[in-house]
């Protein structure tokens, strides 16, 4: 992850993709325009999924597949795509997390123990 964080620090420099800090009204401006543009590739995950539930559908009506053979063919068919709009969501939520000098190494690992160890394991 720390890779990733480095590369896109520099990436998103570049590209003049960085969350403004100017000021309190153009870095919360700039936020949430982020946020909406996240927003936006999560959206885009769930338009590859459709395509890959009507895909599996027309082919297992075609008839020589059943569902599960056809669902196989689709997931691979979309497999490049749904990696790119997952590289588009990563992107945005390591600008947030550069944004707060956040390591996300340790910030997940942190979560992920908390998730293990919590007794209610329903949220
Ligand atoms: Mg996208």
């Amino acid at each position: 992850m720390k890779d990733i964080q480095i590369f896109l620090k520099y990436f998103q420099r570049d590209m003049n993709w960085e969350i403004s800090d100017s000021n309190y009204q153009e870095t919360k401006m700039s936020m949430l325009n982020n946020f909406m543009l996240l927003s936006t590739e999560v959206s885009e995950i769930a338009e590859e999924f459709r395509s890959i539930f009507n895909e599996t559908s027309d082919l297992a009506n075609e008839g020589n597949l059943c569902e599960d053979e056809a669902f196989d063919i689709a997931k691979e068919k979309y497999k490049v795509n749904i990696g790119k709009e997952l590289s588009d969501c990563i992107a945005y939520l390591v600008k947030f997390a550069n944004y707060f000098n956040i390591d996300l190494d340790e910030s997940f690992y942190t979560k992920m123990d908390e998730i293990r160890y919590r007794k209610n394991r329903d949220n």
